[in-house]
């Protein structure tokens, strides 16, 4: 009987728990542990192991499962600024000399004790390819596929050069994957001050470690994996990696050309070489001088080419390998078998530390993990099973994850109602998030539960404080093995909201550390308790109300509003984005504004449009109904039954197994088995991420790559496939 499947505690019992246990003192204890010994994916079963003891020791039943995967680990690089001096004489050769040699490594801080660490991780790319080259280079923006654009337009020069790209925008592989399409040898990616808000030393900030703004030295490392076969290791797209299995080769999967991740500090003398050489930045496009930020140092930011005798040599030597990986399951069982929440955290990091990524969510999933085991002293047990996951390989790609749903799809399919994320818990105090529709009302309802730890207005909430913001689902986490691939309504969330005035997060470098998150991030570990209450509610309401905590309404208006933005996109195809637009809306403008060939009736695709709409209301009334009906058994599931009515309790448990049964049908509704033009792995007809954001989502990715393409053809064929999910969902929720 659903009712009794909390045992002897009350929901409202149970939240106190879930409340008060965690502890800022204990989150700091386990941020600690884990920021103190290198844990590159596949690189330590001790933490592993640690973290699947402890889980057992509050009382979760935990285990490690294991994939062999395919990833690299550095060798050896070099990245050095050569210039030709030519012979003096007609018996002397001219000879290269070596301008600027970068050390390719982040400088070690007196107050920062991780830094101090003999194992560092060196700065490298995940999946880069080894190579060495040496050519004329160019500064190529963010390196989006418009920044591209742009440049073939002005006529810049790419084939055969390295490209110098600073980090930002889009996901770094898609970068790395547009200038080896352009011809181009090698991709240096450095990080802009500019880019980091108003925390700047040009501003009058001090440095960290003396002050918040960008430390000189500080590399972004990260995967430049490419997304077009999905995330996952690249050898076995769509199965597990399990010892042994068949493995498709990754020629066009994986980079070509090499790829190096390097500091602002290094980049300056690359970037002054260019001073004077070809067009500035600001006349291949207004929108490039856009928080370009090292103009106070002398960088001009010329374009180039470098002249010949200028060059860079790029050395980037990477050991393949397969390599068991980690991830720790634990299990909460239930009483309903076939009703499953799943929360999860990574727990490999590019560098020793990781205080904020990802190591921040998993001090916090310790904490609700802990909480639930002193619900389960008392004798709690919930309704619906809770499976805890510690991913291991998220930063390759996703891997640990991707691999556990490629193995456990049909358990996942038929029994998993949402997936939970925590990856960066906490970097600032801003609360953001992204979700599938399904689950904003219950993030609404459990933030307005949870105190912030800002309390200048006394007793404000975590929802007071939050704009209330729901991104969709794009991917760069755990999640999107879940909402793309399996159909599982997905909800990611931390105080990690981009915050202007928020000290600089020194994201995958040295500086993500203990000290820093001590000191700077989250001083008092107090966002890290706060994080806690909110997702261990958020995992209780869903997996111990009798009824689901999912809102079909919320989906349908969702989708209309999906529907919207994509005919605005046609029709205000020439409006120029305003001078305050976001970067997204800028990317999206400037994609619009490419000037393919059209192929197929655009009239007639403008008319197919229609019928969306008309579907859509349906669902919405379908909608509308299965809600009203899932309120009100709710209602009578609170009310006392006597035993004695056991014909009416009978009754009335059917009439809620049978409406979940529904809710958890809606999101695989939407899965397409075909997958997405060029894409495959991609299931999921309204959720994907861009095909050039890589991070950001795009909605109905099909339908609208298609009008990118200007290939209306394609378009209506996409028109009828989102149809037809639409119709199913609203079966399945009639
Ligand atoms: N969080 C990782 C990153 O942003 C994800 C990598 C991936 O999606 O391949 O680098
Ligand atoms: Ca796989
Ligand atoms: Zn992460
Ligand atoms: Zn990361």
């Amino acid at each position: 009987w659903p009712g009794h499947g909390r045992g002897h505690l009350t929901f409202e019992e149970l939240q106190a728990i879930l409340l008060d246990t965690p502890s800022a003192e204990k989150a700091s204890e386990w941020s600690k542990y884990y920021t103190s010994g290198a844990h590159l994916a596949g690189q330590n079963l001790s933490q592993a192991e640690w973290t699947r003891d402890r889980w057992e020791e509050w009382g979760v039943k935990s285990d490690i499962v294991a994939y062999d995967t395919y990833i690299n680990y550095p060798l050896e690089n070099r990245l050095a600024l050569l210039k030709k001096r030519t012979a003096s004489t007609g018996r002397d050769s001219d000879t290269w000399e070596v301008a600027f040699e970068a050390t390719l490594a982040e400088d070690v801080l007196e107050e920062d004790p991780t830094t101090q660490l003999e194992n560092r991780i060196p700065t490298f790319h995940g999946y880069s390819a080894s190579g060495n080259v040496t050519g004329s280079f160019v500064y190529v923006n963010y390196g989006t596929f418009w920044d591209f654009e742009d440049l073939l337009r002005a006529n810049v020069s790419l084939e055969g050069k390295i490209a110098i790209a600073r980090y930002g925008g889009i996901f770094r592989g898609l970068k790395v994957k547009r200038a080896e399409e352009l011809g181009m040898i090698g991709v240096v990616m450095y990080s802009d001050p500019g880019d980091d808000g108003d925390i700047t030393e040009e501003n009058g900030y001090e440095l960290y470690p003396l002050g918040p703004a960008r430390n000189p030295s500080s590399v972004q490392r990260g995967s430049v994996q490419y997304l077009s076969i999905g995330p996952g290791d690249p050898t076995t797209p769509g199965y597990p990696s399990k010892p042994g299995v068949p493995r498709e080769p990754v020629d066009g999967v994986l980079a070509s050309i090499p790829s190096l991740p390097i500091s602002y500090a290094e980049a300056l003398p690359i970037l002054k070489a260019l001073n004077g050489h070809g067009p500035r930045a600001k006349d291949i496009n207004q929108y490039w001088t856009r928080n370009a930020g090292l103009g106070y140092k002398g960088v001009k930011y010329n374009i180039g080419p470098s002249p010949d005798d200028v060059v860079l040599n790029l050395v980037n030597q990477q050991n393949y390998t397969i390599t068991p990986l980690w991830d720790v399951v634990g299990i909460i069982n239930g009483t309903i078998p076939d009703e499953v929440v799943v929360v999860g955290n990574h727990r490999d990091a590019w560098i020793i530390g990781g205080a904020g990524d990802p190591n921040s969510g998993s001090a916090v999933l310790n904490e609700v993990i802990r909480s639930f085991g002193q619900a389960l002293d008392q004798g709690w047990k919930p309704l619906r099973t809770i499976v805890f996951a510690s991913w291991d390989g998220e930063e390759y790609g996703l891997v640990g994850s991707t691999e556990w749903v490629e193995e456990y799809l049909p358990w996942i399919q038929a029994a998993n109602v949402a997936y939970i994320n925590v990856d960066v818990g906490v970097r600032s105090p801003t609360f953001s998030a992204s979700a599938a529709p399904l689950l904003h009302s219950l993030l609404y309802e459990v933030t307005a539960l949870v105190p912030s730890p800002n309390q200048t207005v006394q007793g404000q909430t975590v929802r007071d404080l939050w704009d209330g913001h729901i991104s969709t689902m794009g991917s760069g986490s755990d999640f999107t093995a879940f909402q793309d691939f399996a159909g599982v309504p997905s909800l990611d969330m931390g105080f990690g909201g981009a915050d202007d005035d928020a000290p600089v997060y020194h994201y995958h470098s040295n500086y993500d550390s203990y000290w820093w998150q001590s000191v700077y991030g989250d001083p008092g570990f107090l966002y890290h308790r706060a994080m806690a209450q909110v997702l261990g509610l958020t995992v209780a309401k869903i997996a111990d109300m009798p009824l689901l905590a999912l809102n079909a309404t919320a989906y349908a208006t969702a989708l209309k509003e999906y529907v919207e933005k994509v005919e605005s996109k046609l029709a205000n195809s020439d409006i120029k984005p305003s001078s305050e637009a976001s970067e997204a809306e800028i990317f999206e403008f400037r994609a619009r504004s490419t000037n393919a060939e059209v192929k197929g009736d655009r009239a007639a695709f403008k008319r197919s449009f229609s019928r969306l709409y008309g579907s859509i209301d349906e669902m919405k009334s379908a909608a509308v109904e299965l809600d009203a009906k899932a309120a009100k058994l709710a209602a009578q599931a609170n009310e006392h039954i006597p035993w004695w009515h056991w014909v009416k309790k009978l009754k009335l448990f059917h009439q809620i197994r049978f409406t979940n049964t529904k809710y958890k049908k809606i999101e695989r509704a939407f899965l397409y088995p075909g997958g997405l033009d060029g894409r495959s792995w991609f299931k999921h007809v309204v959720f994907a991420p861009g095909i050039w954001t890589g991070y950001a989502g795009a909605v109905f990715p099909g339908l609208v790559e298609s009008i990118d393409d200007k290939d209306f053809t394609n378009a209506i064929k996409w028109i009828g496939i989102i149809d037809s999910c639409i119709q199913t969902a609203t079966k399945t929720m009639q």
